[in-house]
């Protein structure tokens, strides 16, 4: 496993592999590595010939400072990980090699709904910072895939738009969210949760797994009253939303027939820490 932190040596490195027609796929990660990131190595792995992992926590998809601080790292003990999932490249860049113009530098983007729904009404700006720095890792890897998980199904939905939108020849691959045993979705954030936080967290999962019961009886109006009172009886947390969204467009849902193919998405404070999950029911 190579291991680079400037993106000349990388980009010199990628090229002489493509020069050997080798294909390359890439995962970009924020670090503080779990099962959920190590599947997508492992897709990358069995579909191209080289497998490239970037770790940089970006400033710039913060809207909280103190959740930028507080992000877990842990390089050395994620580099072992990697090494032992036969990872070939790490990319462990600093922030000036991937905002030598600082990291004011960032244009902000309209994809309309995917861009001012959900994630980015209750995040200000950082769907700006995770298309930046998306753009910018694709330019420097110019993987002929990048694994994305479904975790961050709106992430997921906005970085096939800008692909397509700026004609990007990656291809966007989707990989499914794997779970802790009682069904948490794991997240480099579930470190930082209590003992009791970590017993609240199950929450999520349950009531997603739920919906398709209860929309056999319940419409969606009910279906969120039933999630909000579920949250409501625990005092460490804070439901931020629950929707049903038609998983395409992100347009919000009002009835289960307004889509085929539907994505109920849910974020929680969970004491300090936000969690999010998200889960696909088909009409
Ligand atoms: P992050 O380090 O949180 O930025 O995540 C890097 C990539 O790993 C993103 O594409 C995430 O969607 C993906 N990912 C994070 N958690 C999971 C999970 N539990 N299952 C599958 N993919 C995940």
């Amino acid at each position: 496993m190579v291991i680079f932190s400037e993106p000349k040596g990388l980009r010199d490195y990628l090229l002489a592999q493509r020069k050997e027609g080798k294909r390359i796929g890439f995962v970009p990660t924020m670090g503080a590595l779990h099962n959920g990131h190590l599947s997508l190595v492992g897709k990358a792995k069995s579909s191209c010939d080289i497998a490239v992992v970037s770790i940089f926590v970006n400033p710039t998809q913060f809207n909280d400072s103190s959740d930028l601080e507080k992000y877990p790292r842990h390089v050395e003990a994620d580099c072992d990980l990697l090494k032992s999932v036969d990872c070939d490249v790490v990319f462990l860049p600093k922030v000036e090699h991937i905002y030598p113009e600082g990291t004011k530098d960032t244009r902000t983007y309209d994809y309309g709904l995917l861009t001012s729904v959900m994630e980015a009404e209750s995040r200000q700006g950082h769907f700006d910072g995770v298309i930046t720095v998306v753009r910018k890792f694709l330019q420097m890897v110019a993987p002929d895939a990048a694994f994305f998980g479904q975790k961050d199904f709106q992430q997921l939905a906005i970085i096939r738009h800008m692909v397509r939108s700026e004609g990007i020849p990656t291809t966007i691959v989707s990989c499914e969210i794997i779970r802790e045993k009682d069904g948490l979705a794991m997240s480099s954030r579930n470190e930082r949760l209590s003992d009791e936080g970590r017993r609240i967290s199950k929450l999520l999962s349950k009531c997603l797994f739920k919906v398709d019961e209860l929309r056999l009886t319940k419409s969606i109006e009910e279906v969120q009253k039933w999630i909000e009172d579920q949250f409501d009886s625990e005092p460490l947390a804070k439901l931020e939303y629950f929707c049903v969204s038609d998983a395409q467009t992100l347009e919000p849902c009002s009835s289960w027939r307004d889509a085929f193919e539907m994505v109920c998405c849910i974020a929680v404070f969970v004491g300090e820490v936000r969690l999010i999950d998200n889960q696909i029911i088909k009409a």
